[in-house]
């Protein structure tokens, strides 16, 4: 799988515009089945459990791109039932900020899993530059294949820290059942990291859920997922996507069709996409599909059934996906939100009637809104295309050295100089640093190898760029653009994340169950105790470097 420089998602560029007059068959549809009949009378209906004793499954959701204004958004659009809402309303709530300014998904996912930040845990964006390929994934070692994909590769041997389930499956000598699973293979993996049971994630040429080489050695899937995939199909989820409340969608947003939104208006038909497989993974049916396969793990593996603690760690990347095309004030985030809190809600309560169970649900990083509409609004905002990045840097270069061929690559948020470039670091970067800020958009340039330093600058803004690098980063120069300004996933629009501005850093915690007391706080809270809540809640020590305190809400229990 090749991959563009500022870390495109493929279907996105795939995904072709559906026919307005298309009509929805709304019948014929085959829908992945989370709980059974028989499951579901089993289910208590009631709000989520307090209880004080302490809980045999621990589960992390993480709802890719959720950040705190898109939960402030859509809190009032859901209904009184809703998982997410109750949590809110009834169990521990926290705004929490991820403490550096590489905002996105494997970073996110990395971070909450280990409690400490990218210049520690080394996985400092979602790709990074690759004198071979241009771009190469951070969880592609080439060498791990997935199942059924054997040009892809997925593995956690990047991450240089510990995870909390990598601690849990040590202190329980293995005993401890963990799963990884998500549409995404990143949120999938980096959870988890090295000893789960599982890693479970999509795979559009596989077409169905799957694992790599790293995780299943013999090179053949576990029973439990080869009967999932077998009785769910994706081929009859793949239908037009037609919005269940339009009415109230209107209400609250206005036309459906909006400025900036990469395929303006419903229905969305990935029949239609070059490679529909692959725009399942935006569809509101992924992401039931994924909670079913959720739910099919948890019993296969028999979570919470024994005295050791089991950990699921969910990563839930439709909301992610849509966002990106449509933004999280669209009618199509609406619909998607609302179609997964439901499947999520359901999920919850058969976890909840097998036993005393704790959930934390945050997000990996939030997201900035459409530019067209910020800038309607009087807001400001813009798409930086990494070409136009490249070019200005190679001209800069050109200028201060001389003509030669001194910049490689840039892949978000990181330039790569070439051999000459990394000759002439220094002269290079004090050129850059100077000429990248008056490119629109650009707000400054930073020495990639000076993360220490910046680490212990009184500027926050540096503070948050030296957290996100290694002192080996895979790249030169750090750069950060302006607020409302992003990298383009797109020549047709859409949004994105990765800036160290608080629309994409602030992240809300909710967390309800077993052992989870009522609190929320004032202040804005670090993101990293993430994983020392984890911790608490499966009774093991948090991981050595991760901040020392869990989350207020975690009742302390008697031994
Ligand atoms: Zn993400």
């Amino acid at each position: 799988m090749t991959e563009t420089t500022t870390g495109t998602p493929h279907w996105v560029l795939a995904f072709t515009l559906a026919a307005a007059a298309a009509v929805a068959p709304a019948c014929a549809t085959t829908q992945p089945q989370p709980p059974t009949t028989a499951d579901e009378a089993k289910a208590p209906t009631e709000p989520p459990s307090q209880a004080s004793m302490a809980p045999k499954l621990v589960v992390l959701i993480v709802l890719d791109q959720f950040g705190s204004w898109v939960l402030n958004e859509h809190l009032p659009l859901l209904p009184s039932d809703s998982v997410i809402r109750r949590a809110y309303e009834d169990g521990a709530f926290h705004t929490a900020e991820f403490p550096y300014a590489s905002t996105q998904t494997a970073p996110g996912h990395a971070s909450l899993a280990t409690g400490v930040a990218p210049a520690v845990h080394g996985i400092v964006a979602n790709s990074i530059y690759d004198t071979q390929t241009g771009s190469r994934r951070t969880v592609d070692d080439r060498k791990h294949a997935v199942l059924g994909n054997p040009k892809r590769f997925v593995s956690p041997t990047q991450l240089r820290a510990q995870t909390v389930a990598d601690i849990l499956s040590e202190q329980t000598a293995g005993a401890a059942r963990i799963v990884g699973i998500s549409m995404k293979g990143r949120s999938a993996v980096l959870p988890v990291g090295q000893k789960p049971n599982a890693a479970v994630f999509y795979d559009s040429v596989a077409r169905g859920m799957t694992t790599s080489t790293f995780y299943a050695p013999k090179g053949r899937l576990t029973e439990w997922l080869r009967d999932f995939n077998k009785a769910n199909p994706v081929e009859p989820l793949l239908q037009a996507w037609e919005p269940e409340d339009p009415a109230r969608w209107e209400q609250h947003f206005g036309q459906d069709d909006r400025a900036g939104e990469m395929y303006p208006a419903f229905p969305h038909d990935p029949r239609e996409a070059d490679d529909p497989w692959y725009a399942f993974s935006g569809t509101p049916e992924s992401s039931e599909y994924l909670i079913a396969a959720a739910y099919a793990a948890v019993k296969a593996e028999r979570m919470g059934m024994d005295e050791v603690p089991d950990f699921l760690a969910l990563g839930i990347s439709g909301t992610d996906i849509v966002g990106h095309v449509w933004g999280a004030r669209s009618w199509e985030y609406a619909d998607n939100l609302s179609r997964i809190d439901r499947a999520l809600t359901r999920f919850v309560r058969l976890l909840e009637a097998r036993g005393p169970v704790a959930f934390v649900l945050t997000a990996d990083h939030g997201v900035a809104d459409l530019p067209e509409r910020a800038i309607a609004e009087g807001g400001t905002g813009g798409r930086l295309q990494s070409k136009t990045l490249r070019d200005e840097a190679e001209r800069a270069a050109d200028e201060a050295l001389g003509a030669g061929d001194w910049i490689a690559g840039y892949v978000s948020p990181l330039l790569t100089y070439t051999a000459a470039g990394k000759e002439r670091h220094e002269d290079l970067t004090r050129a850059l640093d100077k000429a990248m800020p008056s490119v629109q958009g650009v707000r400054a340039a930073y020495d990639a190898r000076e993360g220490a330093t910046l680490r212990a600058s009184n500027r926050r803004i540096e503070r948050l760029v030296g957290a996100s690098l290694p002192d080996d980063p895979p790249g030169d120069l750090y750069l950060v653009s302006e607020p409302g300004w992003f990298d383009a996933i797109s020549e047709n629009g859409g949004t994105n994340h990765g800036t160290p501005w608080d629309y994409d850093r602030l992240v809300p915690v909710l967390m309800w169950g077993t052992a989870i007391e009522r609190r929320t706080s004032e202040e804005t809270l670090n993101v990293l105790r993430v994983a020392t809540t984890l911790a608490a809640l499966l009774d093991i020590p948090p991981p050595a470097d991760a901040p020392k305190s869990p989350l207020p809400g975690v009742m302390r229990l008697p031994d």
